[in-house]
């Protein structure tokens, strides 16, 4: 059986048959320090739809260096190193960055762009997509547990 979306690495893999409950290109400095990339893609599944297949396989770490105690966890193979999901501490979201983390980045398009901050210098984006200054404003986090 084939999963709408599937990634991972060869020893863990992440797969969903729901689509993800916000896709966005994220120009938070966190994102840029983790990833190394100007601008990440970011896509928010509901925690209870994405499965992974090993998870006692995952090394988890802070997202956030600079805020270890804060929710998301980054979720690496602790085998290979690739960088697998974001975990959520609270259990309301798992994140994928499709192009780092094993995804289709074109099976889930970014609808707008998050937490863009004119104080950065960097050129406001103008490719038609809307730009926000933190997530959607009609984004819901859904319940945790
Ligand atoms: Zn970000
Ligand atoms: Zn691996």
């Amino acid at each position: 059986m084939t999963s709408k979306y599937a990634g991972g690495c060869e020893h863990i893999h992440t797969t969903s048959d729901v689509d993800p409950i916000d896709v966005h290109t994220c120009h938070c400095s966190v994102c840029k320090r983790v990833t190394g990339q100007d601008t990440t893609h970011v896509a928010f599944f509901n925690h209870g739809d994405l499965d992974v297949d090993n998870e006692g396989g995952l090394k988890r770490q802070p997202f956030n260096d600079q805020n270890p105690d804060g929710p998301l966890e980054l979720c690496t193979c602790a085998t290979c190193g690739n960088p697998i999901m974001l975990d959520d501490k609270q259990h309301r979201i798992r994140v994928i960055v499709p192009n780092l983390m094993g995804h289709d980045s074109a099976a889930m398009p970014a609808t707008y762009h998050a937490f863009y901050d004119p104080a950065t210098g960097v050129p406001r984006p103008d490719d038609g997509r809307p730009v926000h200054e933190g997530l959607r404003p009609d984004f819901v986090w859904p319940q945790g547990y």
